[in-house]
């Protein structure tokens, strides 16, 4: 039964911001039922009736990575079949095939610095006369820019202020998941045991460095990985602390864990349902006025709850290309995300890889990226519906 202190902290939750004793009491105490019945409600007010989703090609550059997560399957290794080290044509091409169906969104993801572990790479990127995977990065998101006018948003993992300030000219934002907060999961036998570029102190930099240069960020957490339901709640008190801090976390990806196999992760439960629910609902109340994104590909049939959770986006949807990190995920379909969205009585709208209220503000200081968004957004800073006809 819940306790008389656990209702009197969810009501506080629906008037002002909880503090972390009180998140991490009613992630022990408060019934599933209710903790997303309250988080609704406060996800309806941050909504205004309007789901979003950005409609994206998924560049999958470069997935050899330096770094070892026991529950990967993006990061391949030279002579796998799957290895991507795409060339400008082949970057170009995706990019035009999305611009053709009306995207407006490439996004770029990368393993954390090949170029450290593969001399492979070394020599592919210097044949595009780089000497690192985030030169190839600028060099791709100039090209595609150009050419077709989709806006680049970049995820290659931890990256340095130096280097996000070189993206900052032709990213309208970038992404690092935080994943979680827990050093203990950097521990022998654990998921980022091999995987410095997961420590948090790093992704925290990251986020931070982000920060100070006023570049929108994406982040979130990967939930089911092994962490407590303390250390769950930690997570997203550190990504609400630097938010508060900094103002540019324009968005919270609430991933769920499912095992793969072949990797070092594959007999690890999943993260169940109802502990994924109870998560997305906590990260509503813990984080009211910012945009929660759960990937409708990764609960496929049952995603639709995650409104009544109060989440308010979809992610990136694709009509081109696969999701490469869950390529055994496939997109629902946009019309069957829109058909989801209005059972649940919302709208669905698409929205650019920056969302409306952080084209304020200074956050886009190119004038030609700022063009370039002014070509497709309308002036409440979504997709404009002429451009999706
Ligand atoms: S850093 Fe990213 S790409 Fe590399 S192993 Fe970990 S999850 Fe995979």
């Amino acid at each position: 039964m819940l306790s008389h202190s656990a209702i009197d902290v969810l009501s506080k939750a629906e008037e002002g911001p909880l503090n972390q004793e009180e998140a991490t009491e009613l992630m022990a105490d408060c019934s599933t039922e209710m903790l997303v019945a309250a988080a609704g409600r406060v996800g309806n007010i941050k909504s205004g009736g309007i789901i979003t989703y950005s409609r994206k090609v998924f560049i999958n550059l470069v997935n050899l990575c330096r770094d070892t997560c026991t529950y990967c399957t993006y990061k391949k290794e030279l002579m796998d079949p799957l290895l991507s080290m795409l060339n400008p044509s082949q970057v170009l091409a995706i990019a035009e095939q999305g611009k053709n169906l009306r995207c407006t969104e490439a996004l770029f993801v990368t393993g954390e610095r090949p170029e450290q572990k593969y001399p492979e790479a070394r020599t592919w990127l210097q044949s595009h006369g780089c000497a690192s995977t985030v030169e190839y990065i600028d060099q791709m998101s100039r090209l595609v820019l150009q050419k077709t006018g989709l806006l680049p948003h970049t995820n290659a993992g931890s990256l340095t202020k130096k280097e996000m300030n070189m993206l900052q000219d032709t990213n309208v934002s970038l992404g690092v998941m935080l994943e979680t907060s827990s050093e203990r999961l950097t521990e022998k036998g654990m998921p980022h045991e091999d995987a410095p570029s997961k420590n948090p102190k790093v992704r925290i930099k990251t986020l931070e460095s982000a920060g100070e240069l006023r570049i929108p960020m994406t982040t979130g957490i990967l939930v089911g990985i092994g962490e407590t339901p303390e250390e769950l709640v930690d997570s997203l008190f550190v990504i609400r602390k630097i938010h508060e801090k900094y103002g540019h976390i324009q968005e919270v990806i609430m991933q769920n864990f499912a095992p793969k196999p072949e990797t070092g992760m594959s007999s690890a439960p999943a993260a169940s349902f109802d502990y994924f629910l109870r998560a997305v609902a906590l990260s509503r109340l813990v984080m009211a006025g910012m945009n929660i994104q759960v990937p409708p590909n990764l609960s496929p049939e049952i995603f639709g709850q995650f409104i009544d959770a109060g989440i308010n986006d979809w992610g990136g949807i694709s009509p081109v290309t696969i999701d490469h990190v869950n390529p055994e995920f496939p997109w629902p379909s946009i019309g069957s995300i829109k058909a989801v969205t209005e059972e649940r009585g919302k709208q669905l709208r698409a929205r650019l890889a920056v969302y409306p209220e952080f084209l304020k503000g200074g956050f886009i200081t190119s004038e030609r990226l700022q063009n370039y968004i002014n070509l497709v957004a309308d002036e409440s800073g979504l997709v404009r519906e002429s451009y999706l006809r």
